[in-house]
């Protein structure tokens, strides 16, 4: 089978694309598509009506009853951020407005209002009742923010409608988060390409490949906004308030579940590169790449003979 189409939509705050090599690909990429958008209503941050903000208007009042896909992302995200001592940490909402990240009033904030917004990050704060697939936030003006995890599940839930449909050679990229089905029909693995952080978006430094595994990359230069000369992105460290500062431009993992391979992403660009691969040495299967502001490349050696530099001397390759 080697017929295939391509898709694009708009969700999640991103451009979500599919190749699926099948007859039945418009109508699977249609069911993966009305799945992601089902996801979206329930966990963006910015929807009145989504799990996420019932959650947030309810901090310190009551438990809220959520959609059993919510409670697992909110479930596993607390689990992440225990193994990462909090760099990741989904209640970094209430920071995550005060920066403005994804409107149109992204500024500075000053310090004071940092050290009140940071008094309400804390994922311990968030009690979950498994039985009854509900959450509360302890505190009153503590909030979630799905924003570095949601993708990567989305992209799980794609991948499983994929093998559910009997499909054997597909992948979706939803913005810089890539889950891969199989192999290309001929045999031979994708190609993922790595963005250069400097260069326009598509233009990448190198590829991956991969055959059943998902590349997620976290990159300052995702979404950031620019002040005095200093340069202010969208992932921030919880310890600070602030921007993560640990030199890292961009931190890809791959692994084998989109979910865990985002929220460590996340974690990993936050603690820099060498707790970021201590850390990934407690998770079986995981792989990353690092590429830091002084243009050095940090491989894991098990990813070494699946990447492949677009042009090698440009960079400084450390495995
Ligand atoms: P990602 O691109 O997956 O690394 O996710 C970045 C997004 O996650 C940001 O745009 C924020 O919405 C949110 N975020 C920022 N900092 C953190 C953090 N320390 N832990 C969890 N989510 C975060
Ligand atoms: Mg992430």
């Amino acid at each position: 089978m080697s017929e295939f189409m391509d898709f694009e939509m708009l969700s999640m705050g991103t451009i979500i694309t599919q190749r699926i090599y099948s007859r039945n690909a418009k109508i699977v990429s249609n069911i993966v598509n009305e799945e992601i958008k089902k996801l979206e209503e329930m966990m963006s941050f910015f929807k009145t009506s989504s799990d996420v903000s019932k959650l947030n208007n309810a901090a310190g009042i009551s438990m809220v009853s959520l959609d059993t896909n919510t409670f697992n992302v909110i479930k596993n995200a607390k689990i992440f951020s225990e193994s990462c001592n909090g760099a990741f940490d989904i209640t970094i909402g209430a920071l995550v407005k005060l920066w403005g990240i994804f409107t149109e009033t992204e500024a500075v904030p000053q310090q004071t209002q940092i050290y009140k917004a940071l008094e309400l990050v804390n994922y311990k704060d968030i009690i979950l009742d498994e039985e009854m697939n509900s959450a509360m936030l302890l505190n009153k003006g503590e909030m979630i923010d799905l924003g570095a995890i949601a993708k990567g599940y989305a992209a799980d839930k794609a991948l499983e409608i994929y093998q559910k449909c009997g499909i054997e050679s597909a992948f979706i990229n939803l913005g810089g988060n890539v889950h891969a089905l199989g192999n290309k029909p001929d045999g031979s693995p994708w190609k993922i390409g790595l963005q250069n952080p400097w260069s326009p978006r598509g233009d990448f430094m190198g590829v991956i490949d991969i055959t059943n595994k998902t590349v997620v990359t976290s990159g300052d230069y995702v979404r950031y906004f620019e002040k005095d000369n200093k340069k202010y992105h969208h992932i921030l460290d919880p310890r600070t308030g602030y921007p993560a500062d640990t030199k890292v431009v961009s931190a890809t993992i791959v692994g084998d579940n989109s979910m865990q391979a985002d929220a460590l992403s996340t974690a990993v660009f936050i603690l820099g590169v060498e707790k970021g691969m201590e850390l990934i040495k407690n998770f079986k299967g995981l792989e990353a790449i690092f590429i830091t502001q002084d243009k050095k490349v940090h491989i894991t050696e098990g990813l070494k003979k699946n990447f492949i530099f677009d042009n090698e001397k440009e960079w400084q390759c450390i495995i």
